[in-house]
C-alpha cells in the first residue's frame, strides 16, 4: 500500500498496492479508516488529556532535579546515557510497533480500541496522524512513561543527595529514555508531514537525529513488516539486515499458530 499524498512511496516489487477485491480507496475516505476514526472515544480523550498534563508535569519535575544534582566530572558518563537511551527508545518503539502491527485485534477487550486502532487505522490512513492533534498524537505515550516518570519522581524525593548524586549518569539514561519514547509519535507525526514543518524539526529529520521523512516511507507499502523502528530509525537497517522481525515472527507463529498481520491485512481489505 502506498501512502496517499506528497508521501507516497513506491511499492516495492511484488508488494500489494491495493487491497484484494477491488478497494482501490486509501485516505481518509477507506471504509476501514471511517470505521477505525469513528471508534475514537470521549472516555479515550480524557484517558489522553489526563496522560499529557500528569506526565509533563513529572518530566519538568524530574528535569529540575536532574540538572540539581549533575556535575562537570559526570559529562563523559552522562553522554554515553544519553546516547544509549536513545538507541533503547529506538528499539522499544519498534518492537512495540511491531507488536501492535503484526498481533492483537481491534475486537480485543480494552487494549483493541484504545491502543491497536490507531495502528490499524495509520496502516489505511497514514495521514490521519498529521490531522491528529497533540493530544490525540501524544496521549498514549505519555500514558507509557507516567509510571517510570513517577518512580524517578520517587527517587528525588526519597534519596539522600549523595545517592543521587553517584546514580546522575544512570538517571540520564533513563530520562532520554522516557523522553524519546515520549515525543515518538510526535516525531512520528513530523515524518508524515509535508508542509508547514519548522525548521528546526527538518534539519533534525534531514541529519537523522530524528526518523526521516523518507525513511519511515519504507515501512508505509504492504504489507507493513519492516522499518518499525519510528523514534530515530537508528536499528531499521540493522534489524532489517539481521531479519530481526522476520525471525521473532516465525518463532512466534511457530508456537502460537497465529498468522502475523492478519488483523491489519483485514481492515485494510474492508472496502464497504
Ligand atoms: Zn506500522
Ligand atoms: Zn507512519
Amino acid at each position: 500500500m502506498a501512502e496517499s499524498g506528497p508521501g507516497a512511496a513506491a511499492p516495492r516489487d511484488g508488494a500489494a498496492e491495493e487491497p484484494e477485491g477491488g478497494g482501490r480507496r486509501w485516505g481518509a475516505q477507506h471504509a476501514g479508516a471511517r470505521e477505525l476514526a469513528e471508534l475514537y472515544s470521549p472516555g479515550k480523550r480524557l484517558q489522553e488529556w489526563i496522560s499529557v498534563i500528569l506526565c509533563f508535569s513529572l518530566i519538568c519535575f524530574n528535569f529540575y532535579n536532574l540538572l540539581f544534582y549533575l556535575r562537570l566530572e559526570h559529562t563523559p558518563s552522562v553522554l554515553v546515557g544519553i546516547f544509549a537511551g536513545v538507541i533503547t527508545a529506538d528499539f522499544l518503539s519498534g518492537l512495540f510497533h511491531w507488536g501492535a502491527d503484526t498481533w492483537g485485534s481491534v475486537e480485543l477487550p480494552i487494549v483493541g480500541k484504545a491502543f491497536i486502532r490507531p495502528f490499524r487505522e495509520h496502516h489505511i490512513d497514514p495521514t490521519a496522524i498529521t490531522r491528529h492533534d497533540f493530544i490525540e498524537t501524544n496521549g498514549d505515550n505519555c500514558f507509557m512513561t507516567l509510571v517510570p516518570l513517577a518512580n524517578m519522581a520517587y527517587k528525588f524525593v526519597s534519596f539522600s543527595p549523595e545517592a543521587l548524586c553517584e546514580s546522575c549518569p544512570w538517571d540520564c539514561y533513563v530520562f532520554a529514555l522516557i523522553i524519546f519514547i515520549t515525543m515518538t509519535n510526535q516525531i512520528h507525526k513530523w515524518s508524515h508531514t509535508y508542509f508547514g514543518l519548522p525548521r528546526w524539526v527538518v534539519f533534525l529529520q534531514d541529519w537523522h537525529i530524528i526518523l526521516p521523512r523518507k525513511h519511515h516511507r519504507i515501512h508505509h507499502v504492504s504489507p507493513h513488516e519492516t522499518y518499525f523502528c519510528i523514534t530515530t530509525g537508528w536499528l531499521n537497517y540493522p534489524l532489517e539486515k539481521i531479519r530481526f522481525w522476520r525471525c521473532l515472527e516465525n518463532i512466534i507463529q511457530g508456537l502460537t499458530g497465529e498468522k502475523p498481520r492478519a488483523d491489519d491485512m483485514k481492515w485494510a481489505q474492508k472496502i464497504k
